[in-house]
């Protein structure tokens, strides 16, 4: 692996410096990855906090991957969930990064072009609504079977609203439901993707068991039968 020289001036035992006496800890098993995650580390100089550093993140813990969507730029994209959770601070009584938000949910995107893998194209990343992407990447993993480099970013903040908001919590459930119809689905999933705020506004299949008293009430022109019920659940607000 390739060990990035730099070393910064701070007269106190910074984050970068930490971050760089762990590099010979990990590998991602390409140099320009490699550096590329160093030099977000680098840039680290708090004692504390940490804000926008990258790091290797074996494919080993994260779990529970499954694909969600395609993306133009990035091809198949994947949610899982993150055992560690990403670092928030260096920990002094631990001496060991500290770290929230254990077994979040986050997104993967797989890198095409891990050669040529820059800062720029980092923060660039296009924000297609449907996966809800903020720009937060929180480091690169590999698929150790397809040998795919994917980024891993935030999913609890929805591009739009910056926030955890009623479009993204509809998403998270769409694997728990279906019509039955695609057109359906994909119908009840658009309306409610458009949600950010008021979930009144949003539709949502209702399973058939969760109404009762199902009573004929009359003929309509254009719907034909036409049946009167009770719903358990009632609406969400
Ligand atoms: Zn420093
Ligand atoms: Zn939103």
């Amino acid at each position: 692996m390739l060990i990035n020289s730099y070393n910064c001036d701070c007269d106190y035992e910074c984050n970068a410096k930490r971050f760089k006496r762990n590099f010979k800890n990990w590998t991602s098993g390409n140099n320009n990855i490699d550096k590329f995650i160093q030099d977000t580390q680098l840039l680290e100089h708090n004692y504390y906090e940490v804000h926008n550093a990258l790091e290797w993140i074996p494919y080993d813990k994260l779990y529970d991957i499954k694909y969600i969507t395609e993306d133009n730029k990035f091809g198949k994209v994947y949610r899982a969930n993150w055992i560690d959770g990403c670092i928030d601070i260096w920990d002094h009584e631990n001496k060991n990064w500290g770290r929230e938000d254990q077994n979040m949910f986050v997104i993967l995107k797989i890198l095409n072009n891990p050669s040529s893998i820059t800062l720029e194209f980092i923060n660039k990343i296009a924000v297609p609504h449907e996966i809800a992407v903020p720009h937060k990447v929180f480091g690169i993993t590999q698929d150790p079977e397809t040998k795919n480099y994917m980024m891993v970013s935030n999913i609890n903040k929805c591009g739009i609203c910056y926030a955890t908001c009623n479009s993204m919590c509809f998403q998270r459930n769409f694997e728990n439901w279906t019509s039955g119809n695609n057109d359906i689905d994909k119908f009840i999933q658009d309306i409610q993707l458009l949600d950010h705020d008021n979930a009144n506004e949003a539709l949502e299949w209702i399973s058939y068991d969760r109404l009762y008293n199902v009573k004929y009430i009359a003929e309509d022109n254009k719907f034909g039968k036409v049946y009167r019920a009770n719903w358990i659940d009632g609406y969400i607000y």
